[in-house]
């Protein structure tokens, strides 16, 4: 088990065990909905400011009972992580680069998290594209109105089982490139996996799914920057200016979440070494003018959840812009880069092919 030194305090040896007395009945695989279905059991650490951390528990997943007066009602005193374990051909358990989600999350559970999910090993998928999604949690609990910061805290990990984003194959998505709100800025929260980020992107993301919009394109500032798409980060494959061909992602400037699945494809992009990889700001005009002249290649979106979501077409102040999937098979949903960084991180994912990333548990 790797040590994280960032929590702490926080002794994973201190652990207490109580199994769930009764188990529940799997669920069918092809019967799971993202996010609904949960394990037996579930992780919960106390803090306070007086004795530090208390002893994690591994126990039955069940309800929490907070006072009403707990500060995370109040302040959105909330921030999360969203991981995964799968299962290789010999039925070892393996994270996905969960260091990089501990270093997210700042305060470290992975001392914790690794014998949580063995306990409910029996909830991990073993299909390719199935897995258990990790859902590590830390919330203010302590009873007090006022916004300060918490003095009392509890973390917390659940888990659920969840099936391949795309069932019958990839579902390239459109995109409304929102102009009326704002994810995120310069010197807010947009780089911290904090609930109240989220909270503020529901309306425009039904207003976008009114008019027929799968996801919300971020954009920020008068010019347009695009940021991010719904909760992933976005990727650009263009012909650029120079005509040179270039794989863009906006740069992490603080407004914007690091991805895992982001620094993946940064990674194994500039590995590849087959076109200019860039992390850079490209405005709406911008690719508006590209789009038009024929050069935009392939647009996704990026994230733990889907790996890779294909962007088909942008809605843009009262256009839509059509973005090419593949251009050898017109039934195609995902372009050939796209679907070819979705194989490579799959592979690693579950240990098809042996990385660093990929961490026996
Ligand atoms: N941006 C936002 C706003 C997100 O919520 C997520 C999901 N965590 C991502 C990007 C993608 O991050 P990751 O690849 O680590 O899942």
């Amino acid at each position: 088990t790797k040590a994280y030194s960032t929590l702490a305090g926080l002794d994973a040896g201190k652990v207490k065990v109580s199994p769930s007395s009764l188990l529940k009945p799997l669920t069918a695989s092809q019967d799971l909905v993202f996010g609904r279905t949960f394990t037996d059991h579930m992780i919960t650490v106390d803090w306070n400011d007086r004795q530090g951390w208390l002893a994690p528990e591994i126990r039955p997943y069940e309800n929490l009972s907070l006072a009403p007066s707990a500060i995370v009602f109040h302040y959105a005193t909330e921030c999360f992580e969203g991981m995964k374990a799968y299962k290789d051909k010999q039925g070892r358990i393996r994270l996905f680069r969960p260091d990089m989600n501990m270093a997210r999350m700042q305060n470290s559970t992975s001392r914790i998290c690794l014998p949580y999910v063995h306990m409910d090993d029996r909830w991990i998928p073993t299909e390719r594209g199935y897995s258990l999604y990790l859902r590590p949690t830390m919330i203010g609990t302590q009873e007090a109105l006022g916004v300060k910061s918490p003095t009392e805290a509890k973390l917390f990990v659940i888990g659920c089982p969840v099936g391949p984003y795309y069932k019958t194959g990839f579902a390239a998505i459109k995109l409304l490139a929102t102009t009326e709100y704002v994810r995120a800025w310069p010197k807010g929260t947009g780089d911290a996996k904090i609930g109240a980020n989220y909270a503020s992107g529901l309306l425009p993301q039904r207003l976008a799914a009114q008019e027929g919009y799968q996801q919300n394109l971020w954009l920020f500032g008068e010019d347009h920057q695009l940021t991010e798409v719904g909760a992933m980060n976005v990727f650009i494959l263009w012909q650029n200016d120079n005509d040179d061909l270039e794989l863009i992602t906006p740069p992490l400037d603080g407004s914007i979440l690091p991805g895992v699945t982001c620094d993946s494809i940064l990674q194994l992009a500039r590995s590849w070494d087959e076109f200019k990889v860039s992390e850079r700001t490209l405005t709406m005009p911008e690719l508006r003018r590209a789009i038009h002249q024929g050069r935009v290649r392939e647009v996704f979106g990026a994230g733990t959840a889907c790996v890779v979501s294909p962007v088909k077409a942008i809605g843009y102040q009262g256009e839509d812009l059509p973005v090419p999937l593949d251009p050898t098979d017109p039934q195609a949903q995902a372009g050939p880069y796209t679907k070819r960084f979705y194989d490579a991180i799959l592979d690693i994912q579950y240990g098809d092919v042996d990385s660093p990333w990929s961490v026996v548990s």
